[in-house]
């Protein structure tokens, strides 16, 4: 992953096979399918690869229980299969999470218990471990913090875990490099016509201010909760697609859950189900499912949301979290595809659509993490069969992931590098990794990897998507940003002040982070 090689492929390409808007999930995904298929791709992200709602998850590959309940049933088998193949092709990032359901009815465990052997039954042979019903005892053994008040048992079932931003710079890097350039900082402010047909996009690369024109036998819109706003430069006058979904998390220490297992809450005050997740050392704990009006590229958490979680988990916990126990809080938006008819977002499927305008703008409305490689793959084969591409045959369900490592060590904060750990920790033949964090792992050489090797550009883009400090500790991130700010400064070789305008924009993100 090389910014300047990119950039030199511009001028050496006339017209590429592939145009993709977007650097989440579904762009990275379609870019890695793309490249392997043997087309000639190029992807533009308006800020970074995953700043969107990609780094703002539950950090879940999972089938969705939930789903089961909605009796969404083929969006759970395709997300069950999907599960496995991620889990088998990039065993570095993705876990064997088991989730205890805490029960405080009689009838709980039996209808928890029947739900989730169906779930695993749905998994086939990639199922990850059994669920089964466990006793009170077993339950507070388990999560010793639980509610004991009224607890009757619990079931154990099991999903997926992993790290959003670490696996959008790990689909960025499995690009073919050859056929691929991808380029962040890239906003696509126009379509190019042909007639009626889309046949380009004009960018701004918000770095230099500089302006291109670029040309390709297809786009494609990933653009998340943005699709409209591209399908709109096609289609001035379409009905709304897209009804924007807001979903908060808040971090806290990990003592609030104090186990190696996660909490399902199947019953919260609105109906949905609550998560507390391990995760790095923390405990991730949401999410919320706020309506709201106009999609925003720096979503903030709601007082309201806030307050929400909290109450909801502790209704669960023995050690009830306060506001000021939140170390980082984030939000990020599911770009549901809109209904004509009045459901709450909560209903909204989450599984993905392919739109194919008359233009030939093919559009992914959308869709989960999980099943990212399935909509790359429906993507393209939709760009196939409107002859805007040679029929070639998708690569990627038995594709190994940048860094593909089988053996890992979780608790090694550098397990997301995977086979690669070794070359940060000892780049340039330096060993500078003594962590500038004693809250989080952050060290000179992964900033200088991050630059070098993985395209970041800003102190946001180092803090937020290659390593997760802003994630975990808000408050953290803000005391260690000028020193990261230094060491970038002397990479990227910049001035004080480059530092200067850097920390001031940081500084002013970050408080989004914090309650
Ligand atoms: C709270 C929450 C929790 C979730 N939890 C899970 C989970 O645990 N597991 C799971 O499987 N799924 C989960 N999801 C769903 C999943 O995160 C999303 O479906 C997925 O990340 C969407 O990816 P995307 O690429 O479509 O969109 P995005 O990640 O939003 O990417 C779109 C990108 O397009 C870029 N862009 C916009 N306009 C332009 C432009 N003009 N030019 C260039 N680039 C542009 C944006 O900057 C952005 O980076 C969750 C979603 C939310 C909101």
């Amino acid at each position: 992953m090389n910014r300047s090689d990119s950039l030199d492929k511009l001028n050496k390409v006339s017209q590429w096979d592939i145009i993709i808007i977007g650097g989440g999930a579904s762009g990275l995904g379609i870019a890695v399918d793309a490249s392997k298929r043997g087309y000639r791709t190029l992807l533009l992200e308006k800020y970074d690869f995953g700043k969107g709602t990609s780094s703002r998850s539950t950090k879940l590959i999972h089938g969705g229980v939930r789903y089961l309940q909605n009796g969404d049933i083929t969006l759970v088998i395709e997300s069950l299969k999907e599960r496995g193949i991620l889990k088998r092709n990039a065993p570095h990032l993705v876990r064997d999470l088991s989730f205890v359901i805490p029960s405080y009815d009689w009838w709980s465990s039996p209808f928890y218990g029947i739900g989730m052997k169906v779930y695993d039954m749905m998994a086939g042979n990639l199922g990850l471990g059994k669920s089964i019903i466990i006793s009170k005892e077993e339950t507070i053994k388990l999560i010793p913090n639980v509610n004991k008040k009224g607890l009757k048992g619990g079931v154990i079932y099991h999903d997926g875990q992993f790290d959003d931003s670490r696996m959008a710079i790990t689909l960025a890097l499995s690009a073919d490099s050859k056929k691929t350039a991808l380029l962040n900082h890239c906003s696509v402010e126009k379509l190019i016509k042909d007639k009626d047909e889309v046949i380009g996009v004009e960018f701004k690369d918000t770095i230099s201010s500089k302006k291109y024109k670029v040309k390709s036998k297809v786009v494609i819109n990933a653009t998340g909760v943005f699709a409209e706003e591209i399908i709109r430069m096609d289609q001035p006058y379409i009905d709304k697609m897209i009804q924007p979904s807001q979903g908060v998390h808040i971090v806290l220490e990990k003592k609030f859950l104090k186990s190696k297992h996660a909490i399902l809450i199947p019953q919260t005050s609105d109906g949905r189900v609550l998560f507390a997740v391990p995760w790095k050392d923390y405990v991730v704990v949401g999410t919320t499912d706020t309506q709201i009006k106009n999609a925003t590229d720096e979503p903030k958490p709601l007082n309201e949301e806030i307050d929400f979680i909290l109450d909801n988990a502790s209704r669960y916990m023995t050690l009830k979290p306060k506001k000021s126990d939140i170390k980082s809080a984030f939000a990020g938006l599911r770009p549901l595809a809109a209904t004509s008819n009045k459901k709450s977002t909560k209903e909204v499927s989450r599984s993905h659509k392919i739109d194919i305008a008359p233009s030939g703008l093919i559009s992914v409305l959308g869709g989960k993490w999980t099943t990212y490689r399935k909509i790359a793959e429906d993507a393209i084969n939709a760009a196939i069969s409107i002859n805007r591409l040679k029929n070639k045959k998708c690569k990627t369900e038995k594709l190994k992931l940048a860094g593909y490592k089988k053996i890992v060590n979780w608790n090694d904060p550098m397990h997301v590098y995977g086979s690669q750990k070794k070359k940060v920790e000892s780049l340039g033949g330096v060993n500078d990794n003594k962590s500038l964090s004693n809250k989080f792992h952050i060290t000179n050489n992964i900033i200088e990897w991050s630059i070098i090797h993985e395209m970041a550009l800003k102190i946001e883009d180092v803090l937020a998507r290659r390593t997760r400090c802003i994630f975990l500790d808000a408050k953290e991130s803000k005391k260690i940003a000028p020193q990261v700010a230094k060491k970038m400064a002397k990479v990227l070789e910049k001035d004080q002040e480059w530092i200067d305008e850097e920390l001031k924009n940081f500084n002013k993100l970050i408080k989004n982070y914090m309650t």
